[in-house]
């Protein structure tokens, strides 16, 4: 590689949205005089009678959980997206609004409160994958449903209100602007070169090496050359595959394999429960052909360089582009050392 990479200046292209990020290596040094978060180590309970998620308790309608053993999929009564909304268009002179249709559910990924899933066994992620799998394919089979995103939010530093492992699932009928300039980037690479921009990527990266955190015979997991979170990490399958529901029972295991081995990582770094956002991006569910999609799923922690100081998305990077200081290569040295 470049020494300039690893000691200048410069920024770097994300080659899947277009956009570019600020790379400091030299700011490393400086001293940290500012905010760091208070971090509560929380007891580990099976069980909260107060909770939400956990089973058999009331949710927030009032209607019980059934007393679920694997995972639980239910509606969101207070989503962002309501089914039964009128697909409406509003024009006048430079202002324009559509009515946005769409349904929001809660996975648990598991029975217990505090079992997160650096925590469970790889059988039991695997059930969570296979949820993913089914809620995907029913949502995108509807008619009025264009696209679906499965995402966690981790950790309270994250806005997650609830410590019950949990994640989401919106489903809606416009594509999202992260996926329309994805879809972009995808169909021109593919167009070119006839094969997809991730298998090509993910080729060149294993021949370097230097991302690499870890590998399995299906799926590679690295910290890609444009992350923008300190520690962001990608794990991609090595089969070019639109969408998850494509996964077969080897593929299956091998990702929740990965997503264990990614979050176990993450938990030895700041020796913490680490906090992160983490989403799959796959092609639309449109119907139409989207032949260059490459799933993967992304994990954006906010953590710099402990369990208290997070990295601000302020400033230079509210108004101009995204920075970093520490080197997606020293990132991912760390997070395969661990
Ligand atoms: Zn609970």
């Amino acid at each position: 590689m470049k020494s300039e990479l690893a000691n200048a200046p410069h920024r770097r292209l994300n080659i899947l949205t277009g956009e570019w990020i600020l790379v400091s290596p030299h700011r490393t040094k400086r001293p940290w005089q500012g905010k760091t978060e208070s971090f509560e180590k929380r007891e580990k309970i099976n069980y909260d009678s107060e909770c939400f998620l956990c089973p058999t308790n009331a949710r927030m309608n009032g209607e019980p959980n059934p007393d679920y053993k694997n995972t639980l999929v239910f509606k969101n009564d207070f989503g962002a997206l309501l089914n039964d909304t009128p697909l409406f268009d509003y024009t006048d002179g430079l202002l324009h609004a559509e009515g946005e249709s769409g349904i929001c559910k809660v996975i648990c990924f598991s029975p217990n409160h505090s079992l997160t899933i650096p925590d469970m066994e790889v059988n039991a992620i695997i059930k969570v994958v296979e949820a993913w799998q089914n809620e995907f394919t029913e949502l995108g089979n509807l008619k009025h449903i264009n696209y679906v995103q499965i995402f966690e939010n981790k950790g309270a530093i994250m806005g997650c209100s609830n410590p019950h492992p949990h994640g989401q699932i919106w489903a809606q009928h416009s594509i999202p602007t992260e996926i329309e300039k994805k879809t972009i980037a995808q169909k021109n690479f593919y167009k070119k070169e006839s094969t997809s921009l991730l298998s090509k990527y993910i080729d060149q990266e294993l021949s370097i090496g230097t991302r690499i955190i870890s590998e399995n015979k299906s799926f590679v997991t690295l910290v890609p050359f444009w992350a923008v979170w300190p520690y962001e990490a990608m794990i991609v399958p090595k089969r070019k595959m639109a969408n998850i529901a494509s996964l077969n029972t080897t593929e299956r295991e091998d990702f929740a394999q990965q997503l264990k081995t990614l979050t176990q990582k993450y938990d030895a770094l700041f020796n913490c429960s680490f906090p992160y956002s983490s989403g799959i991006h796959q092609a639309p569910t449109s119907g139409d052909n989207y032949e260059e999609w490459h799933w993967h799923m992304s994990f954006y922690p906010p953590l710099l360089r402990s369990a208290t100081v997070k990295k601000f998305m302020v400033g230079y990077e509210m108004f101009a582009m995204a920075q970093r200081d520490i080197t997606p290569e020293m990132a991912a040295e760390k997070l395969k050392s661990l």
